[in-house]
Order: C-alpha cells, then sequence, then structure tokens
C-alpha cells in the first residue's frame, strides 16, 4: 500500500463521474486510497449502481443547494458558485477530519475546470493535480487561446472560410472548435468560458503541475507533446468494462436491448445517443426520426425518459413507426451496447467519453456535436481517426433526415469509404486495448505518477 490518500473531486455530471470511477478503480488496484468528494446528487446516481463502486473506494457527498441535480432553467452562475462555495467547506472537513484518523489526505485531484479545488489544496498545503476529462487537443486549444492565440482564434471566429494551424494540432476552423470559444455559446455559457479561462491560467502559473489527460498516447501523439511548458500525463482510456459501465438507477432493466440486439445480424444495428446532457429540439428529433426510418435499418436509440420534467418521446410523432423499425430505451449500458457484434455504427453528440468507447468498441461513428469539446471531438473522429463523418446542418442549423440518411449510408453502405472507417476503427480499438492491458500505458503512466507521489512530489 502506498502510503497516500488521494481526495477526487468529481463535478455532478455523467462525463465526469465515468473517469473519475476508472480512476479511483485504477489507483486503489496499486495501493493508493482513494475518497471521492462530489455532491449528493451525483452520489445518488452512483450508489444506485452499486456493481459500479469498486471495492476500497469511500466516497463523501455534499450538498450544493441541488440536489435533486442542475436542471434546463437552473442558473448556471448560481450553480457553480455554490459549487464552489460549499465544495471548498466540505473539502476542508474532510481534510481536517481525515488528519485525525489514521489516513490524512495526502493529495487532491479534481475534474476539469475546477480550479477552486487547488485553491483549497493550497491552503491546506496538498498538492493538487487535475484530472482533464477531455481529449488533449482540447486542452491545447485553450491553453493557446489564452496564451497568445486569442487573436487568431477570433479572427477564423469572424469568418468562417478561414482556418487555423496551431502547433501539434490538426488545422482548424470556427466549427472545430469548443464551442465555449466561438458565438453564441461563448456569451450563452460566459461561466464555462471563465472558469476554463480561470483553470489555463491556474496551470500557466504552477511550477511542473499535474495534468492527467483521459487519452492515450496513440491517438494524439502531437497534442500530448504540444506543450512545450507543461507535461500531460496520458493515462487513459479510462472506459468501464462492458459488464460494470455506470448508468445511473436504470442500469439492472436491460429494457430487452440485450435480446433484442442477439436477434440482430452482424454490424447492422445502427445506436444512437446524445449522453447525458444535450437537449434536442423537437424538429430536430422528427428529423432524426425520419433519417433513421429512411435508412432502413435496425436502430436502437436511446431518449431520455425525462428532460425537465418533459417527457422526450412526446416530442416525436412517428413513435409507432419507430417502434416497428428500432428499439427506443430510456438508458442503456452504452459500453456495453458499442461492444455488441450486432452495433455497426454510432449516431453520437461525440461527448469524450462516448468517442472514447467507439474507439475501444471499434465502431465507426456518424459525429453530430451540440456544444463544448464535442465540435473538437467530431473533428477528431473524422478527419484525424478517420472512423467517422460529422452531419452537415442545413441553413436553419437543423440536420435534416436527409443528411442523418446520407451519412448512416455511407457509414454502413458498404462502399470504400466504409472499409476504410472499419478498417480504422479496428485498428484504434486494438491500440486503445493495448493501451488499456497490464502493463500498458495507461498502468505505465498511472504508476509513475504514484511512485512520484510517494516520492513527494
Ligand atoms: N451512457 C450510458 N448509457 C446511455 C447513454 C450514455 O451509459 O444510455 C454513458 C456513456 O457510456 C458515457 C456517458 O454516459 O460514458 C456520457 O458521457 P459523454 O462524455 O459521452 O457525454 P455527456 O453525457 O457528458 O454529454
Amino acid at each position: 500500500m502506498v502510503d497516500c490518500h488521494i481526495l477526487l473531486l468529481t463535478f455532478p455530471a455523467q462525463g465526469a463521474i465515468n473517469p473519475s470511477i476508472q480512476l479511483a478503480k485504477n489507483l486503489i488496484r496499486m495501493g493508493v486510497k482513494v475518497t471521492i468528494i462530489t455532491t449528493l446528487s451525483a452520489h445518488s446516481r452512483m450508489t444506485k449502481s452499486n456493481s459500479t463502486i469498486p471495492k476500497g473506494l469511500s466516497i463523501s457527498a455534499f450538498s450544493n443547494g441541488y440536489d435533486d441535480g442542475f436542471k434546463e432553467g437552473d442558473n448556471y452562475e448560481h450553480f457553480m458558485s455554490e459549487l464552489r462555495i460549499r465544495g471548498s467547506r466540505a473539502i476542508a472537513e474532510l481534510i481536517k477530519a481525515s488528519a485525525e484518523e489514521s489516513y490524512p489526505i495526502t493529495y487532491l485531484v479534481y475534474t476539469t475546470a475546477q480550479p477552486w479545488v487547488a485553491e483549497v489544496a493550497h491552503g491546506h498545503h496538498i498538492p493538487s493535480a487535475v484530472l482533464w476529462t477531455q481529449p488533449a487537443t482540447v486542452f491545447d486549444i485553450f491553453h493557446y487561446y489564452f496564451n497568445g492565440y486569442g487573436d487568431t482564434n477570433r479572427k477564423i471566429v469572424n469568418d468562417p472560410s478561414s482556418s487555423i494551424q496551431l502547433p501539434g494540432l490538426p488545422l482548424l476552423n470556427s466549427r472545430d472548435l469548443p464551442s465555449i470559444l466561438v458565438p453564441p455559446h461563448s456569451e450563452k455559457y460566459r461561466w464555462a468560458f471563465l472558469s476554463m479561462k480561470e483553470q489555463l491560467d491556474l496551470i500557466s502559473t504552477e511550477t511542473n503541475p499535474k495534468i492527467l489527460v483521459n487519452t492515450f498516447d496513440a491517438i494524439e501523439p502531437e497534442a500530448l507533446r504540444a506543450m512545450k511548458k507543461h507535461n500531460l500525463i496520458p493515462i487513459g482510456p479510462l472506459i468501464a468494462p462492458s459488464d460494470a459501465s455506470f448508468n445511473g438507477d436504470l442500469f439492472k432493466k436491460s429494457h430487452g436491448y440485450v435480446e433484442w440486439l442477439n436477434s440482430k445480424p452482424i454490424s447492422s444495428v445502427v445506436y444512437v445517443s446524445f449522453g447525458s446532457i444535450a437537449v434536442l429540439s423537437k424538429q430536430q428529433m422528427e428529423a432524426i426520426a425520419r433519417g433513421l426510418l429512411e435508412s432502413h435499418r435496425p436502430f436502437m436509440w436511446v431518449i431520455r425518459a425525462k428532460v425537465n420534467g418533459e417527457r422526450e418521446e412526446d416530442k416525436l410523432s412517428c413513435l409507432e413507426e419507430l417502434g416497428q423499425e428500432g428499439l427506443i430505451v430510456p438508458w442503456c449500458s452504452q459500453v456495453e451496447v458499442l461492444s455488441h457484434p450486432s452495433v455497426g455504427c454510432f449516431l453520437t453528440h461525440c461527448g469524450w467519453n462516448s468517442s472514447l468507447e467507439s474507439l475501444v468498441s471499434g465502431v465507426p461513428v456518424v459525429g453530430f456535436p451540440q456544444l463544448l469539446d464535442q465540435m473538437t471531438n467530431a473533428k477528431l473522429l473524422q478527419d484525424v481517426w478517420k472512423m467517422g463523418l460529422r452531419v452537415v446542418a442545413n441553413e436553419e442549423g437543423i440536420v435534416d433526415n436527409k443528411e442523418i440518411s446520407r451519412c448512416i449510408e455511407m457509414v454502413m453502405g458498404g462502399g470504400e469509404r466504409e472499409r476504410e472507417m472499419r478498417g480504422n476503427a479496428k485498428k484504434w480499438k486494438e491500440l486503445a486495448w493495448e493501451a488499456m492491458k497490464d502493463g500498458g500505458s495507461l498502468d505505465m503512466n498511472l504508476k509513475a505518477f504514484v511512485d512520484a507521489l510517494g516520492d513527494g512530489h
């Protein structure tokens, strides 16, 4: 057992919860004591699926005043400021209590853009590291933006036909940038922009900051090395094994989807999911539904039961028709679904966890990004890893039914392009498993990080 107790602050969102649990699991395996601290809402989602909590992991929960989670219409600024105020207090109390027990907290880790945790750590003379839950490419883009390239960035935003070549990154245009750098999201999600700025500013002032990135070397070799000043440590892919994906309170009910998938031919099913946050308009849902029906392939579509008190399915006028061709479920064990041989294509919002899960499962994608880093992730999937296509919206900002079925056809239709994407997806899958195997890069890099903690760094 390494003489170290890591406290891991997990932002209360699915995209942060999943990699945090996997990181904790790997650290515990290496003999480190780990406590996750998070909000009551995130805690209750975690514990409703007991099988996903690794043995030996302690979880401490505090109220940030949003015990039923964040809802559309709630005030983001207030949510974030309460998280910070009440979270700082809860962490300080835990540090104090643990010092009186046999396992004092010796290190703090926090998920992306919660730099206030580093301040608390600093105040208690405890070192800290960030768990970056987006690709290294996105870290680099933000770093460049806040360190000298802001003007060039603004230029490409104002002229969508121009592009920017940043050291170590693919050629980017405005639709490839994290949405909080581009209007209208730069205004709407100003709080996210400011948190990111604070995070990057903090890292710039730290000596030898530790940045643990949920990625692996084979997919982002240049982005991982592009920062001269910062050492990005790839400790991914942090993916739940397919029998234990965390998926909230619906974990145990399979809604018959496993049996349904079993009944379909190999690589025939289009799996559709937009993650845990994105909310689609009625018009967009209808267009997706039509596109799926017109592609004449079996599909499994995750439509969350209720979003902001409203039934998502009620946005669809053709539910009966959809039920004849495909299967709609409110939630599933996504890693399990993606690793099912019947699944041949993933229509995804390109959240970073979903992107990594498609890589690990070797499933080509139709990328339909909505916000934040998803724009950049879609770019990587299409143009760098060449294992998918990204949809193009019409002038009204809607991706219409024809575009949906066109992209599905390109990925599933048996042409040269499909062969290329499928071949690449298979290659990334092999490299991802290489990184995750015993003694692979995940083990080696995390072990080096843990050993350095033991040495007091
Ligand atoms: N997920 C799941 N079941 C579903 C939909 C999503 O288990 O029906 C998981 C998915 O496997 C991923 C996470 O939820 O690990 C979503 O994270 P991601 O970063 O892809 O998107 P976000 O929800 O943060 O937008």
